[in-house]
Order: structure tokens, then sequence, then C-alpha cells
């Protein structure tokens, strides 16, 4: 077993463990996999969904005795949606919030923002984002397809630092154990070649759309964007217990870059300052320290003139202690600095939140 930490992680569930039978939603599997989102949360860990079920829910109530067409799957995936979220709901005391994506909202950088602002507020607000492709209304060309590759989009964009894979298949084999006895299981895989990709049988379960190829695909767009990756037999309760106690039991696919390579080198060297938030020592300490985010209520003074998503330096004293995306500009960060994160908007007349630089949008120095 791979020992294994994390801190905001994306578990994608597939249909073959929300209906087991093909149809209707079924608590069966889920209550484990609930139990260890709400642990997960409660050790202060963030997690986003993304679950399938929605065309097996809907499909009781749209029987047809040849192969559904597109329009009867989209009317399928319409009725079950709501039932896949009930079906979740149930097991939380916290709001579970639905977005469903489509390729094209992802392809698109302003629609991309928007749903990583969406997200990023959501798990501010301590509601638990699920994930689903918006199946009623994508045609093919527009949709991504499968929820494997769809987990590791909402990975990219959540900028998740672990994707866990949740299936009916306890990870990646050296061959399809369903047809050979000698097959075994491979615990850890340090790089995803095409002899990895070779190990990828054909298609997976009759309900889900993905097989292991899906999966491994999804795995190669997360490890190389620095997010470890692993595939875990959702339907055995132990599993969970395993991950709670930093333990893989299943497939790790290692990450390939520190989490936030790509983008921290992109801030930390591709990105010219325009200017520095010079702040007090208590801000310095919860942004080198705590991991957090800069508020405006520990802002002293403005350097230079920025507009708002610019590169700027922080300092303290004589020190530079991080650089960032400042979401304010600087004439409104001279107006709001020292003020509690509640006054932006009475002071300025709008606000992009409450704090000035998000902690995703900054790398100490
Ligand atoms: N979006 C589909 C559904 O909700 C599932 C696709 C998949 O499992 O890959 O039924």
């Amino acid at each position: 077993m791979s020992g294994f930490e994390w801190r905001r992680a994306v578990i994608k569930i597939g249909s073959a463990l929300i209906a087991p039978d093909g149809t209707q939603c079924s608590a069966k599997y889920l209550l484990a996999i609930a139990r260890f989102v709400t642990e997960s949360r409660q050790q202060g860990k963030q997690v986003i969904l993304v679950s399938s079920g929605s065309v097996a829910a809907g499909r009781v109530n749209v029987p047809t005795r040849h192969s559904p067409s597109i329009a009867e799957k989209q009317a399928m995936a319409a009725i079950g949606q709501t039932r896949m979220m009930a079906n979740w709901a149930r097991f939380f005391d916290f709001p579970c919030a639905q977005i469903l994506l489509t390729y094209d909202d992802l392809r698109n950088r302003t629609r991309y923002v928007n749903v990583q602002n969406t997200i990023r507020e959501l798990l501010a607000r301590e509601a638990l984002p699920i994930v689903n492709e918006n199946d009623s209304v994508a045609v093919n060309e527009l949709k991504v397809g499968d929820n494997d590759n769809l987990a590791a989009y909402t990975a990219l964009v959540a900028q998740a630092d672990t994707l866990i894979i949740c299936s009916d298949i306890d990870g990646l084999y050296t061959a399809d154990p369903r047809k050979n006895q000698d097959a075994k299981l491979i615990p850890e895989v340090e790089r995803i070649t095409s002899d990895v990709f070779r190990l990828a049988g054909g298609a997976g379960t009759r309900v889900g759309t993905g097989g292991m190829r899906t999966k491994l695909e999804a795995a190669e767009k997360c490890v190389n964007s620095g997010i470890q990756t692993l595939i875990v037999n959702g339907s055995k309760g132990e599993v969970f217990d395993s991950l709670l106690a930093g333990k893989v039991q299943g497939t790790l696919f290692f990450a390939q870059e520190p989490q936030d390579n790509a983008r921290t080198r992109w801030l930390k060297h591709t990105l010219k300052t325009a200017g520095e938030i010079v702040v007090d020592a208590g801000a310095k300490q919860a942004i080198s320290e705590h991991g957090a985010s800069l508020l405006p209520s520990g802002i002293l003074s403005v350097n230079g003139q920025f507009r708002s998503g610019e590169a700027v330096h922080i300092r303290a004293n004589d020190e530079i202690v991080a650089k960032g995306l400042s979401l304010y500009s600087s004439d409104d960060l001279i107006a709001i600095k020292g003020l509690q994160s509640e006054k932006i908007e009475q002071t300025i007349g709008y606000t992009y939140g409450k704090a000035v630089i998000h902690r995703d949008d900054l790398v100490l120095l």
C-alpha cells in the first residue's frame, strides 16, 4: 500500500457504484463514500464529487425496447440528474451544489474562470460541489463524453491536488483480472507510458461509459499537471478506511511535478509585477505560515499603479514575502486598505470577493 497526502480532491464515482443494477440510484455503495467525504472535510480537507448516474436514474421513466436514441438518453439524464443529486443529499448535513458542465464550458476561457470561481465560492461556503456532464443539452462534439475525463478536467479547473477515481475494480492490473487469473494489481505507477496504456483493456461495465482506458487518460491529464491520481475500488468500504489513514489500496499514479509547479513557475518567473502591497506583521504571518489569502484588513499601503488581475509583490517591512495576482486595482486598494472585507462593497461600490489576493493566486518567495 502506498502512503499519500492531500488537501483538495476530486472524487469520481461511476455509474456502477451509483446504479449497480443499471437502473435507479442506490445507496448500497455510497454510504462508505459519503462517510469518507464527511470525515475528510472534518480533517480540513476539501472535496468535490464528480458523479455519474443520471442516465441510469432516469432510465425507468423512458422505457425503450431498442437501444435509446440521443434524445431519449438526454431525457433520461434530465429526469435523472435531480434524482442523482437527491440520492447524495440524504447523506450530508451540508448543502450539495450541482454543477453541470460540458466540454464547451471548459474550452471557453471566460466560462472556465467562472466555473473556477463558482467552485471556489462553494468550497468557501462549505457546500459540496457535485459535478456531472450536462447530458441533456450537449451534443457529441461539445461533450467530454465520459466522467473519468470530466473528473480530470474538474480537478484541473478546481486546482485540486488529487483525483480519486472510484470504480468497481481494484485498480490497474497487469492484465484484465476478469479474464486472466494471473493478473496482478499494480500499486504504483511512476510514469504513464504507452506500455501502461497497453494494459488497459476495452470497455468497462455495462452501466458506465468509461473503461480502464478513459481512467488512464484522466490520470495522464492530471499527473502531467501535478495532480496525483488514484484508481480504487469504491465498492469496498475498507478502501476508504485506508484512505482516511493515508494509505492507498489500489493504484496510485504519481504527480509528475510538485502540485503548483507550472502555475507557480508562471507566476514567479513569467509575470512582471506592476506594484507592491505593503502588509502588516499579522498578514505576513497568515500568508507565510498559515496558507491564508491576503485580506484588505492587513494592508498598510500600496506602491505603484496596477489594474485588477495584475501581478504584485507583497512586502512586509523590507522583505518581499510573496507574489500574487491582485483582484483589486491599486486605486481600489488605497480605498479599502485596513478595512474588514465586509466593507469592500459599501466603500468602492462592488466586490470581487473577500480576498485581495486569493491563496490559489499567491506564491511565497
Ligand atoms: N454523465 C453520465 C451520467 O450521468 C455518465 C457518464 C459516465 O459515467 O462516464 O449518467
